[in-house]
């Protein structure tokens, strides 16, 4: 199921990315514990009661002109509305109701998202009566809480999670392989659409066309059912604003959280900037298999090495994704377009798979017996034995004497062991440590 995203959405200076960094908390280090990657927080994993969320701080995303404050929130808002599950509205105890606040909660309020109203700054008991005045905002019960002093988060996560949509994945079928296409503005999405679905032999199905707000388009070929995740909303992207990092990664969650395999389509003519990443982070961090599609190759001048160098280069950037393939396509000439959707079956196919425990456990027993664990302050990691848990991504347990002694070189070996043996080309893998003595 894909995690449900939280949006905290407020004038600049309420409090919003204290509280963010609250929220995601000790996990960030997990997450920025990655070669290859910048993060510049754009979003991060939060846990309510064993389920995980993304949350974006919408703050940041900053337009110049006049009233800047008044439209950046106000796009952020936009944004919100669009792209999350759940809204954090947060204002300042400090500062009471401003017109800004009124302005946010009208379109919060048309919008008919779940809001989650958090008063913040709320330091201790005395301030507790301020909260009331925002009632006035039309959002029920506000939340008070205190990013700087830790108070409240509790009951604010509560009043989010009650919102978290109900499972979300009996959309469609087991058998339909959900796809999504994300990348910057401009690298050709749409146009690889189009020719996906003009190629030969392929269905698509009569209701994406009769359908004007459709935003997913089914399709058929060769036996094999898939759908391109929200199809409308890549349409609508490339306004000049979405440029912004931040802005362009908010664009791609949703469709990412739905998807099963990701394609992170990059211009072969202008090859990878940051943007890039942070987007295809996402999809490594989701759990999702991801392909690169490198567009626009009929513009490409190349010789017999130029595929081999772009890949190198893919691989240079994307150190954290080594296991996803790289294709290379013209949306325009239809070139090698026909080994696209083959390669969708077969990472899709990987990231649903599921290993032996006796098959798996032998693999662990050899890579353990080849290279130990190493030694930390005289204790050695005994792992007991693994299994595999789930799919979706692949996910192993291994029971240990003491999870402090997995380090992340030895997980990375154990990992790499692993895909020696069993392959799981295109998606990413978790392995996760128990104490078992
Ligand atoms: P953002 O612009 O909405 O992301 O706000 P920030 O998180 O950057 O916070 C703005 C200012 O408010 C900073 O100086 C914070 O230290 C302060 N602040 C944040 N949370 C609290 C709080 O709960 N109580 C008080 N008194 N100050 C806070
Ligand atoms: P999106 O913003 O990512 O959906 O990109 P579009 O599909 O709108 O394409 C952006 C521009 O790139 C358009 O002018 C397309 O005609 C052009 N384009 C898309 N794919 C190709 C391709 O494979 N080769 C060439 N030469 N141009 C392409």
């Amino acid at each position: 199921m894909g995690r449900p995203i939280v949006a905290i959405v407020g004038r600049p200076n309420v409090g919003k990315s204290t509280i963010f960094n609250r929220i995601i908390g000790d996990r960030l280090a997990i997450v920025e514990d990655k070669p290859g990657i910048t993060r510049d927080r754009i979003y991060g994993i939060g846990e309510w009661v064993d389920q995980e969320f993304s949350i974006i701080d919408t703050g940041g995303i900053e337009i110049e002109g006049e009233d800047e404050i008044m439209r950046s929130v106000r796009m952020q808002a936009e944004l919100a509305i669009e792209e999350a599950d759940v809204i954090i509205f947060m204002v300042d105890a400090k500062a009471g109701v401003t017109a800004a606040d009124e302005e946010v909660a009208q379109m919060l309020f048309r919008s008919k998202k779940p809001v989650v109203l958090a008063v913040n700054k709320v330091d201790n008991i005395q301030r507790q009566d301020e909260i009331y005045e925002f009632y006035s905002l039309g959002f029920g019960d506000p939340v008070g809480i205190s990013g700087s002093h830790g108070i409240g988060l509790g009951d604010l996560l509560e009043a989010a999670a009650k919102h978290f949509p109900e499972n979300k994945d009996e959309e469609y079928g087991e058998e339909v392989i959900k796809v999504a296409l994300i990348g910057r503005p401009n690298v050709g999405k749409s146009s690889l659409v189009n020719a996906i679905l003009g190629e030969e032999r392929v269905i698509v199905s009569d209701v994406a066309g009769t359908t004007r707000d459709a935003i997913d388009t089914p399709f058929e070929k060769d036996g094999q059912k898939y759908v391109i995740i929200d199809t409308a909303g890549m349409r609508k992207r490339g306004k000049v604003y979405e440029t912004t990092e931040k802005y362009s990664v908010m664009r791609a969650m949703k469709a990412i959280e739905r998807a099963d395999v990701v394609l992170v389509v990059i211009n072969g003519e202008e090859g990878i900037i940051e943007q890039d990443k942070h987007i295809a982070g996402y999809a490594h961090d989701a759990g999702k298999a991801s392909i690169f599609v490198v567009n626009k190759w009929d513009v490409v001048e190349k010789d017999d090495k130029t595929m081999h160098q772009f890949t190198q280069k893919i691989r240079d950037h994307f150190l954290f994704m080594t296991y996803a393939p790289v294709v290379f396509v013209s949306a325009k000439t239809h070139q090698k377009l026909h080994k696209l959707l083959p390669v969708v079956n077969q990472v899709a196919e990987q990231h649903a798979m599921r290993v032996q425990t006796h098959l798996l456990n032998d693999v662990v027993s050899d890579a353990v017996m080849m290279t130990p664990p190493p030694t930390d302050r005289g204790k050695r990691l005994r792992i007991n034995y693994a299994t595999q848990v789930s799919v979706k991504p692949p996910s192993f347990v291994f029971f240990v004497n003491d999870s402090d002694l997995m380090h992340f070189s030895y997980e990375r070996y154990l990992e790499n062991k692993i895909r020696a043996a069993f392959g799981f080309e295109g998606t990413p893998i978790r392995l996760f440590t128990r104490r078992k003595s």
